[in-house]
């Protein structure tokens, strides 16, 4: 079922113009996709709700756009050179490849939804399920979350120590074969390091080796008191930027959710030392509540990090039920002084912040929250798919499509359509409807094909409401709007329209909902 959804989601995300395969008539390009009309706007929607959830509304936030290129020794510096790496194992007889603790993290899946199964078998059967207790004393749940754990910890320790022999025996012990072929020939695990590189013009060799980002967070740390003393923001401050990231993951599966190119939205928040606890508390708190006003709470969870980088002090990820289980969507970490102490030891400039209340200086904490915007786009997408069954003019049952995107973010705001075309005393009272409303809200003019498939075509984008014009409105200059989710229909005079489309698709009702 859920399978079906994602390969719903996929087709319908090409058929009505959302995404992409890039260069697809030359049979794609693995891991990378292009945003078509709607997806552009639909990005640009979500862009926009983060932007102003950080920038807009917080005083002390503000934002910044660095260049995807930068100096090789920041790579060098915040350790991505030596170790943003990923372990990957070939399959001798396949020749496919996989990341090696992917493959493991897949049986320690399999062992939680076997849990997950017996706890619902459990509940069917009791009255007064006591899911706790049955969790805490039951058998066979307990044999299998030690048997997760005890993997999780070994796999965890074997990133830890970069003992890919370790990982290698435990996949062995574990029996895990090629999901694709059944196969169990195994290379040894091997480190990758994810950054794609290129070469500038005008130095040869490596000192012109040049690194396309892996994340957006160094141009911010670089960047930390050229913007701290342009605004002559103090500490607690934050500095926010939307960009695009480049990783060469080994394995780039599952659509938009891992791609080899995509973007970030960041936020590095600099804080006192000893304060980032509290920060960190704040910030998962803030951050959950930007999600929950756009997604169901019940597809989102905090999950901790098992396996903290040396320099971070928490880490958490927001996961989001996506249609293949929960999967990070945001990380949280507090990074203590690693990124600005790095920087400052090998570019030999003072990264330091003066703190007047203190009246002492020192290098500042930091807490960031770092949000992939093509999975923000995935999980919207795949809350919002909807097929549902409805009567159609003549009562009968009919199956729509809707996306039932959060109207703040839908691509199309509100659509403008003639109740027939050939009339054109209405085609020019529509023209007109739309000429008016274009400049307050993404619209779309559409006279093809009867009204029902027209309506049709906007649930499946998502548009929250339809305007009608018939021959009444030529008599009294009143339509009929059409909401997409309660297919309600009213009567209102044409003046009204625009507050009511404004009403419900505006983005500060979001915001204010945040707090
Ligand atoms: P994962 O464990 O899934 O590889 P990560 O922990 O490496 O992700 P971070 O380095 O914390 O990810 O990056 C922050 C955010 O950027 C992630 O939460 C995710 O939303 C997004 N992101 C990271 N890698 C990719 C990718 N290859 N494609 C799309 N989004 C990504």
């Amino acid at each position: 079922m859920q399978e079906d959804l994602f390969k719903r989601l996929v087709s319908h995300s090409k058929e009505y113009g959302f995404i992409y395969p890039s260069s697809e008539v030359y049979d794609g390009l693995g891991g990378v996709y292009d945003y078509g009309p709607m997806g552009a706007e639909l990005k640009n929607n979500i862009k926009e709700y983060w932007w102003k959830a950080m920038v807009q509304v917080h005083e002390n936030i503000v934002g910044l756009d660095s260049a995807i290129f930068m100096h090789p020794k920041i790579w060098k510096a915040s350790g991505h050179v030596d170790a943003f790496n990923d372990p990957l194992i070939d399959n001798k007889d396949s020749k496919k490849r996989y990341r090696a603790d992917v493959l493991i993290e897949a049986e320690i899946d399999k062992l939680e939804a076997k849990i997950e199964k017996e706890v619902e078998k459990a509940r069917k059967k009791f009255d007064n399920f006591d899911e706790a207790m049955f969790r805490s004393t039951n058998a066979r749940v307990l044999d299998w979350a030690n048997r997760a754990e005890a993997i999780a910890k070994r796999l965890a320790n074997g990133l830890k120590d970069n003992n890919l022999a370790d990982i290698k025996a435990l996949i062995e012990e574990l029996e895990i074969a090629d999901p694709d072929s059944g196969s169990r020939n195994w290379t040894d695990v091997r480190q990758f390091n994810l950054m794609f590189n290129t070469q500038m013009s005008n130095i040869a060799g490596e000192d012109g080796k040049l690194y396309l980002r892996p994340e957006t967070a160094q141009g911010i740390f670089v960047n930390f008191l050229n913007v701290q003393k342009t605004t002559r923001q103090k500490v607690p401050f934050g500095i926010a930027q939307i960009g695009k990231a480049f990783r060469n993951e080994i394995v780039a599966r599952q659509f938009i959710f891992r791609m080899r190119e995509f973007e970030q939205m960041e936020m590095q928040y600099f804080i006192r030392p000893g304060s980032e606890m509290e920060w960190y508390a704040y910030w998962k708190e803030k951050r959950m509540a930007w999600h929950r006003a756009v997604t169901p709470a019940a597809k989102l969870r905090f999950k901790d990090h098992d396996n903290l980088a040396f320099y971070a002090n928490a880490a958490v990820d927001i996961q989001f039920e996506f249609p293949f289980g929960f999967k990070e969507l945001e990380g949280i970490h507090s990074r203590t002084d690693h990124d600005l102490g790095s920087h400052q030891d090998m570019s030999g400039k003072k990264m330091q912040y003066f703190d007047p209340e203190l009246n002492e200086s020192y290098v500042p904490y930091v807490v960031e929250t770092s949000v992939g915007l093509d999975r923000m786009f995935l999980s919207i997408l795949s809350n919002s798919l909807v097929e549902e069954t409805v009567p159609d003019a003549q009562g009968e049952d009919s199956t729509r499509t809707v996306l039932r995107i959060p109207p703040a973010l839908s691509p199309i705001k509100c659509a403008v359509l003639p109740i027939v075309r050939n009339k054109e005393d209405l085609v020019e009272k529509a023209r007109g409807v739309f000429d008016q409303l274009k400049f307050q809200f993404t619209c779309q003019y559409d006279e093809k094909d009867a009204i029902g498939r027209r309506y049709r075509r906007q649930d499946a984008i998502g548009t929250p409401y339809c305007v009608t014009i018939d021959f009444d409105s030529l008599e009294n200059d009143t339509v009929t709007i059409r909401e997409r989710d309660s297919m309600q229909q009213v009567r209102v005079p044409i003046s009204e329209v625009a507050g009511i489309v404004r009403q419900k698709t505006e983005m500060h009702r979001l915001l204010e909902q945040i707090g």
